[in-house]
């Protein structure tokens, strides 16, 4: 029996189009393993609507790598630097020549990686990394300078101008190497994520597999992808694919994604229509990975412009509850908020609406924001929160300045003009008409059951410019 090759599986839960997987298959026998992180999860503020998804694909992942009777191993290591410890002696114990595994880019997550590749070299056993989640490399694309991209569009111009199709094609999964492995109860029992429980989204909105995330690229290529430019920043349309979830934990991978693409629509590379936009939006979520790869303080917490490292937030333990609970007394604000609780998702369109209210007109944290969302969303993702967060915040590469302060009242009378996405979440105003509904105050007091709007949005909108004013210039 010739030596496993292990292929480890991190946020890459899928068997079509894996890289490390491929390689592994192509070299022998393969044993995957996954290490089950939970106190790291925990420190990282993953909540329990990201976890029961994680779990609902660990397990599609197992029954997927039980087809094509490759042997699965969950085992527990705590802590990120527990990985090398576990991993190593389990390694041995296999009898195994080579690891196997897919890069990741926040710091912690290469912290640890390179502490595995380290121990296993020094074991003599061979370690084999791959670029998988991204398309682009991170440190491959450099600025005229020399240094990484800051800035999105030229980012996207130099993405596109060094795109190779033919190594961005999806690899197909592997041969079965053995007859169909049952999975087993101390495997299902492995599985198990003790911080799953708590999630009360329904397990139906976003079912586990490999096969759900082609049904909605599938589904979203056939029916929106066309209209996408005009109907991507309407809440109550599903203009979008919803795939952020599949993407973020590699479900899906975005070679796939972008063969799709350009299988449904060959001139998306070249054109300004709905289909080239969407892959805009993947080219952002590359955007975001390069710069958590290539500027390590954004790990840390810290601001990505120097200037509003240590800007003095308001302390506003209320507000920051109110805006939590989607009871701020706007009518935009509070739906997105109340979508995110229900469904674990919110819209993009209203995430930034969401985060601008929080940042600017309340002048709370926008740390405080980005926990609360790592907390909640399916779709939780290091680098395109902190990014999204950023940039609401103005903090962050190519953030929105600080003067543009979106008003939220303005925002649901241009995207919801009929009021349908507040209506839905937010029943209190469900017997308004499509004028009154996005600022119930200013007729005849609004609801009862309906609050009162937290800040003026006039004044708060000019305290926040005013305070970032202050500060850039000191
Ligand atoms: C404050 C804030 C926080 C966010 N947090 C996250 C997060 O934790 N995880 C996450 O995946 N996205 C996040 N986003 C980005 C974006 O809102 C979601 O990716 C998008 O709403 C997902 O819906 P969709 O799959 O239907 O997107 P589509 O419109 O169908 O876009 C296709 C894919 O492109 C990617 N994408 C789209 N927009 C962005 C973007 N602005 N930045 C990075 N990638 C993007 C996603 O993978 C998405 O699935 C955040 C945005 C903001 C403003």
């Amino acid at each position: 029996m010739p030596a496993p090759q292990l292929v480890w599986f991190r946020n890459d839960l899928r068997v079509a189009d894996h890289r490390a997987l491929a390689a592994a298959a192509a070299a022998g026998p393969v044993h995957a393993v996954f290490l089950k992180a939970e106190a790291q999860w925990a420190a990282h503020g993953v909540g329990a609507n990201r976890l029961a998804f994680l779990e609902r694909n660990l397990r599609a992942l197992a029954a997927a790598l039980g087809v094509l009777g490759i042997p699965f191993t969950v085992l527990e290591a705590p802590r990120f630097r527990d990985a090398p410890g576990t991993l190593l002696p389990w390694a041995q114990a296999q009898g195994a020549t080579a690891l196997h595994f897919n890069d990741e880019y926040p710091l912690n997550e290469r912290r640890r990686d390179d502490a595995v590749a380290r121990a296993f070299a020094q074991a003599g056993v061979a370690v084999h990394r791959y670029t998988d989640s991204v398309i682009a490399a991170p440190g491959t694309l450099k600025t005229g300078q020399g240094g990484p991209y800051t800035v999105f569009t030229p980012f996207k111009r130099r993405w596109l101008a060094t795109l190779d199709l033919s190594s961005a094609a999806p690899l197909a999964p592997p041969d079965p190497q053995g007859p169909v492995r049952p999975l087993g109860p101390a495997l299902e029992e492995a599985m198990t994520l003790a911080g799953a429980a708590a999630s009360a989204v329904p397990a139906k909105l976003w079912p586990g597999g490999e096969g759900e995330a082609h049904r909605r690229l599938t589904e979203f290529l056939a029916e929106a992808a066309l209209r996408y430019d005009s109907q991507r920043d309407f809440p109550a349309v599903t203009g979008t694919s919803t795939l952020s979830p599949y993407l973020s934990l590699g479900v899906l991978s975005p070679r796939q994604v972008l063969s799709a693409l350009l299988a449904a629509f060959p001139d998306a590379l070249e054109g300004s229509g709905g289909p080239s936009i969407w892959l805009s939006e993947l080219i952002w979520r590359e955007f975001y990975r390069h710069v958590v790869a290539a500027f390590d303080h954004v790990s840390k917490g810290e601001a990505f412009r120097p200037a509003f490292a240590d800007l003095p937030w308001r302390q506003d333990p209320e507000g920051l509850a109110a805006w939590k609970a989607g009871r701020t007394g706007l009518p935009l604000v509070d739906a997105g908020m109340r979508e995110l609780a229900a469904t674990g998702w919110m819209h993009n369109r209203v995430r930034m609406a969401v985060a601008m209210f929080l940042t600017k007109n309340l002048l709370i944290d926008w740390h405080l924001g980005e926990a609360h969302f790592m907390d909640q969303l399916v779709d939780g993702d290091f680098a395109a929160n902190n990014g999204g967060w950023q940039w609401s915040a103005a903090t962050g590469t190519d953030a929105a300045p600080y003067f543009r302060v979106f008003n939220p009242v303005t925002q649901s009378q241009r995207f919801d003009p009929e009021g349908h996405y507040l209506r839905r979440w937010v029943p209190e105003l469900a017997g308004l008409d499509a004028r009154s509904i996005h600022e119930p105050w200013r007729y005849a007091g609004g609801p009862k059951a309906y609050p009162k709007p937290l800040v003026d949005l006039k004044a708060s909108r000019e305290r926040a410019i005013a305070h970032f004013k202050a500060h850039a210039a000191g």
